[in-house]
Order: C-alpha cells, then structure tokens, then sequence
C-alpha cells in the first residue's frame, strides 16, 4: 500500500523538459497525474516532451526560477512540487562561481517561497553524491558525515538540502531528498558519455580521457533512477526522507572509453590520459553510494553501471 498516491495529483515539475525531468514527466503521466512543466529550456527541449503536447495532462509554462511572479504563480493549485531544475555541470563552477549560487540555491529559494505562501505540502528534490565530498567510506550511506562538498555544486546542492529540511519542519511540508549516483540514458546532453563520443566522432583514432582514467564511479539507467524516485515519494512516511540513488557497483573513465570504442565499432583507439587521480578540479575519483535505505523499502537496483553505461551508448548512437 502507498502511502502516498500520486495518481490523480496535480504536480508541478521544475526542469521538466531536462534529460531527468522528461523522464519524470513521462512516469508521472504514465501514473494518471496531472503536470505541470516549468522549465526556462536553458538545457532542457521541447522535443523531450513533445509526445505528450497533445495531452490535457500536460502543461507547459517556459518560466525561470528566478522570476519570483512567474514561479509564485506556477505554484498555484499544485498538490507536489518534484525540483530538477538546476545548473548540473560540475565543472562549470572552476571558472564561474556564480552560477551555482544562483541557479541552484536562489532558484530553490524562491522556489520554497512560492511553495510556502501558496501552501504546496510536499517537493521531491534531486540532489547528488557530491554532497558527501571525498568520503573514507565507500558504499556513502546518507547518514555520512561530516559532508565536505569539494564542488562548487556540490556545496549548492547541500545548501538546497538545508534549505528544503528546514523549511519541511518549519511550514509543515514533507520533503524527499535523492542523491544521485552518476544518472545516464536516452536524452543525455552531458557528462562522460556524451563527451567520449563527441571525442570520438571528431578523431577515431585518438580518445582523450581526463585524469588517470582510473575514476571509479557508480552509473544508474534514467529510467531506474526515475523509478526509484517515484517508488520512494509514495512510500515513504517521514517528515523529512533522504535517499542515496545508484547502482550496486562501479565502472571506471577508461571502461566507459572501451564499452563506446566498442560500440561505435572502431578498432586500435589510442587511449591518452590528462593525468592526475581526478578529471578536473572538484571531482570526486572513487563513488558508490549505499543504497541500503531505498532497498529496505523495497525498491532495488536492476541493472549494473556498464549496463546502465552500454545501455545508454546505443541509444545515443541511434
Ligand atoms: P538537465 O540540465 O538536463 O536538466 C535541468 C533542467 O532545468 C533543464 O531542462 C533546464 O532547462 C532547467 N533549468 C535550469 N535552470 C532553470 C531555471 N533557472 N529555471 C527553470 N528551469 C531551469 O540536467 P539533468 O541531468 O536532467 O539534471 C536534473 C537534476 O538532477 C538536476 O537538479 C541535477 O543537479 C540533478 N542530478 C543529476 C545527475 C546526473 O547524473 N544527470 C546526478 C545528480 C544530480
């Protein structure tokens, strides 16, 4: 039994029409609630969501998170709020220090505030491995600590934890918090995967891949993670609910590179390494997160990080 239904609910998706957030969009639907997406398409498209444009299910505002009118009047008549929207890129935090800051904690600042005064109880929100920083233990259970981010983004997204926890206790909302393991599929626009194959499509011969090439990370299929997601919001029952999202093992930067040189059919690739444990400053070189806690409520991993990997590898050479 749920605890929760999300059939029948109105609810509102911040980043919908972004790699993660169209695939809640499509599981939302696919459960008989009503969407609303709210997306200032900065990396998300239209042609993610465009098979349920038809749909009375679906509405789409092209709002910013930051335009406090349009978001407070996004909120209105919402039953859950799932939070996507966000800068996701790392790196980019090295060479802009204010992008974070202001796309991920001001948007969901305003975001709660919309929430709070059109009274919204409840928001899933996704959060993300970095959060725990370098941690000594591996597999991270969520309640690790201290967190040290050592990312610009991780420290964003934690201070959106902060923020969301306390505004849960504070005005009677109910709050799930998943931090994600590295999540890939069909309509990734960034990370490793998409970078290889670009690297590749370019050269044939040569790929380049950053730091050792011995990064270990773990890799989750979007639609597992969403699934996952979904599961956790309607079964679970406390106040505040933090759950780590992955897969139960690892693959390193240099067997991703082997897994799309083999799937994009090419032969004596040389390998080149930037050097250095990690690809760039603020990456974390050795993450699997425990997943302990979403398991005992009943949802389990199916599938592997080089499944999830290979997976995703045909679907973006289609
Ligand atoms: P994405 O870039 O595809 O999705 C983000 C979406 O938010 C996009 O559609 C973008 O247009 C929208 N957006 C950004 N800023 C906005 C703003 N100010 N107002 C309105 N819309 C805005 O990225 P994704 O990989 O789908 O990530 C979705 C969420 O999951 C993010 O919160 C990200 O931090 C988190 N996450 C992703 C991963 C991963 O491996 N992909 C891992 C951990 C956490």
């Amino acid at each position: 039994m749920a605890d929760y239904e999300l059939t029948g609910k109105t609810v509102l998706v911040t980043g919908g029409a972004g790699f993660i957030g169209s695939h809640v969009l499509d599981h939302l639907i696919g459960k008989g609630a009503s969407v609303v997406v709210f997306d200032n398409l900065s990396s998300g498209r239209m042609e993610f969501i465009e098979h349920h444009l038809d749909s009375d299910d679906l509405t789409m505002i092209k709002g910013d998170l930051l335009d406090t009118d349009a978001i407070d009047a996004a909120c209105k008549g919402v039953d859950m709020v799932f939070h996507l929207a966000a800068n996701p890129d790392v790196r980019l935090g090295a060479v802009d220090t204010r992008v974070h800051f202001d796309q991920n904690i001001t948007a969901t600042y305003n975001l709660l505030e919309a929430m709070r005064k059109a009274c919204v109880p409840n928001i899933a929100f996704t959060s993300t491995s970095t959060v725990y920083g370098e941690a000594d233990m591996v597999p991270t259970p969520e309640d690790y600590g201290p967190l040290v981010p050592i990312s610009l983004y991780g420290a964003s997204k934690l201070a959106c934890e902060a923020l969301i926890t306390s505004y849960s206790h504070t005005f009677d909302m109910r709050a799930c918090i998943f931090r994600f393991a590295n999540i890939v599929g069909e309509r990734s626009t960034h990370g490793i995967i998409v970078d290889l194959i670009e690297k590749l499509r370019n050269d044939p011969d040569n790929l380049e891949i950053l730091g050792d090439g011995r990064q270990s990370k773990s890799y989750l299929y979007v639609t597992s993670c969403v699934d996952a997601v979904l599961f956790a919001v309607e079964h679970s029952d406390e106040q505040v609910n933090i759950f780590n999202i992955g897969s139960e093992d690892t693959i390193d930067a240099t067997g991703i590179g082997e897994i799309v040189v083999d799937e994009m059919g090419l032969e004596d690739v040389e390998f080149t390494y930037t050097g250095g444990s990690r690809g760039w400053k603020g990456d974390v070189p050795r993450m699997m997160l425990s997943v302990d806690r979403v398991k005992a409520i009943g949802w389990h991993p199916d599938t592997s990080s080089g499944d999830s990997v290979r997976s995703t590898v045909r679907v973006l050479l289609k």
